[in-house]
């Protein structure tokens, strides 16, 4: 393994279909088995920001993405954009979430609905056990904004999620030029085709399993480099 190989943190929204736009968690039923069989098959460890909402309705595929030796991750309660959230709506939203993951292993790091979490809320945050705080992003404006002092390690995403969907040429060149650690975010809404619904273009080009194979061959793609991919809570 080269000294400049990355180190490459795979994460998951696991959250319902497309929100705000559908209702329904076909993501949930369909595309996280097969997500999950890929990243076994690959020996990818990842991230899991679950929604309360969704673990309170799915316990059993929780479950298999603990026992594989998965991180399980916070994404709220009810996938709710905190900026549209008072302070109490805020706290009830993290402590209800917080109440139904933890009952299936630890729980310590956090990622907001839509990557939007107000400053002003972070101490909520800090007071429910939260270590590492995800909720930002390289490519949002708010990352280079000035940040209130944490006891949270802000660890933003590299690059939005549809780019793992672009044709290999375009993706390779984008990746290219993220640097190390890399954070790399899907939805398992992406594995189901959603091509024939009325979204935008972005949330539907190339779902269901050719997306699929797009990760695969990215996930290949950081293997050849000599990529070390680690869980969130493993990122130093
Ligand atoms: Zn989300």
């Amino acid at each position: 393994m080269s000294s400049d190989a990355p180190v490459v943190s795979f994460t998951v929204d696991l959250e319902p279909d497309c929100p705000p736009f559908l209702r329904g968690f076909r993501g949930v039923e369909h595309g996280l088995p097969a997500l999950l069989d890929l990243l076994g098959e690959s020996g990818v460890p990842a991230t899991f920001f679950t929604t309360g909402d969704v673990a309170r309705r799915y316990p059993r595929a929780v479950e298999r993405v603990v026992s594989e030796g998965h991180e399980l991750a916070c994404h709220g309660m009810t996938h709710t954009a905190f900026t549209s959230l008072g302070r109490a709506e805020a706290e009830a939203e993290i402590v209800e979430s917080v109440a139904i993951l933890r009952r299936f292993g630890p729980v310590t790091s956090f990622r907001a609905p839509y990557l939007r979490f107000p400053e002003a809320y972070v101490d909520l945050l800090e007071r429910s056990g939260f270590e590492r705080d995800s909720s930002q992003a390289k490519y949002k404006a708010a990352y280079y904004r000035k940040r209130r002092p944490s006891t949270l390690r802000r660890i933003p995403a590299s690059v939005t999620s549809s780019v793992l969907r672009l044709p290999s040429p375009i993706r390779r060149a984008y990746l290219a030029a993220v640097s190390s650690p890399v954070v790399l975010f899907v939805h398992p809404w992406e594995f189901v085709d959603l091509r024939k619904e009325k979204l935008r273009w972005d949330c539907r080009f190339k779902t269901g399993d050719v997306a699929l194979t797009c990760v695969k061959s990215m996930l290949d793609g950081y293997a050849d480099q000599g990529a070390t991919f680690v869980r969130m809570r493993e990122m130093v």
